[in-house]
């Protein structure tokens, strides 16, 4: 099969050839179908990330397929089935496993691999897809989940005023769910045209380019910080009113000092989710199986395989794209 090798930081990816993967007992294989471009990725393969990716593995945690084999101790899966991936392995024997929260279990493991035309996948990490929804579209479960999850640790409450700070798959996605989650009033915060236009297509009541926003006027009651970079927690928390909830989205792997005195001045509660559970995998796969349009605003580009390595290193420039994925049969 062919795959898309990460070789190490300051080289592009590289097509191999390699043998398609055997499941072990509690695993099943599958034909990758699609699989999205992450901003992790990008930033675990920059020089000095604080989170490196593993030289000479193959990346891609965004993706969804079919089972084509299955592993000895298959209970639930069958041949055939449409699955998105939890990029996570777990334990398998913890409370966090059982209640499907995999991305909290002590023992996890990453689960990457979807730059391939097949991948192993661990059972307890596939979530079967509603049988309207397609492969294609089950690419985007992975970063709507994310952005769910922590619209759901924001406690948005119907009305309140939400900020999401960057358009970028999550930060979009952050604003979709605000919205279906009740919000009054959502401001993103976003420079590219592009993603400005994705945020408003996706829910945004408006967008803002950052230096036209006035931090005062907006107080809001929920600020989502999804660009990942130092000084944005500081700048989230120049957005929120007494009493707000500030939300890292944007998983930064820098130090992002803030200024706790300031935090208290609003008795602000800050939220740092990881990942996702799988009932948010369950909830972003019905929604868009429902027919729901806004969250595929985000997908701008599917490239083939050989391709990515291309797409992979444009996407460490800010560029039109939003969420790019690759076909590994395209
Ligand atoms: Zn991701
Ligand atoms: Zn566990």
């Amino acid at each position: 099969m062919r795959a898309a090798v990460y070789p190490g930081a300051g080289q592009p990816l590289r097509i191999e050839e390699q043998a398609v993967p055997v499941p072990l007992h509690d695993e099943v294989v599958i034909k990758v179908c699609r699989c999205g471009v992450c901003g992790t990725d990008l930033h675990a393969t920059e020089a000095h990330s604080e989170m490196p990716a593993e030289p000479g593995s193959v990346l891609g945690h965004e993706y969804a397929g079919e089972v084509v084999e299955t592993g000895r101790d298959i209970a639930h899966l069958k041949l055939g089935d449409r699955i998105a991936v939890m990029p996570l392995r777990g334990c398998g024997r913890c409370a966090d496993c059982a209640a499907g929260r995999i991305a909290r279990c002590l023992n996890k493991a990453k689960q990457f691999g979807g730059y391939a035309q097949f991948a192993r996948v661990q059972e307890l990490t596939a979530v079967r897809l509603p049988a309207d929804l397609s492969l294609q579209d089950g690419a985007l479960v992975e970063p709507l989940a994310v952005s769910l999850h922590g619209a759901a640790m924001a406690g948005i409450t119907p009305g309140c005023r939400v900020t999401v700070l960057g358009a970028g798959p999550i930060g979009a996605g952050a604003a979709f769910w605000a919205r279906h989650l009740g919000a009054g009033h959502v401001t993103v915060v976003e420079r590219l045209p592009p993603r400005q236009r994705i945020a408003q297509a996706m829910g945004a009541d408006r967008v803002l380019a950052p230096e036209a926003v006035d931090p005062d006027e907006s107080a809001s009651d929920v600020v989502f910080e999804a660009v990942g970079r130092p000084g944005l927690l500081g700048a989230a928390m120049a957005h929120a009113r007494m009493g707000a909830t500030v939300v890292s989205l944007g998983f930064c792997m820098a130090a992002d000092p803030i200024t706790p005195a300031m935090a208290c001045r609003k008795e602000l509660t800050f939220k740092f989710p990881t990942g996702w559970s799988r009932r948010d995998f369950e909830v972003a796969a019905d929604v868009l199986a429902k027919g729901t349009v806004e969250p595929r605003a985000m997908l701008t580009d599917v490239v083939g395989m050989d391709e990515l390595p291309q797409a992979f290193e444009a996407l460490r420039r800010p560029a039109d794209q939003c969420k790019v994925v690759v076909d590994p049969w395209g």
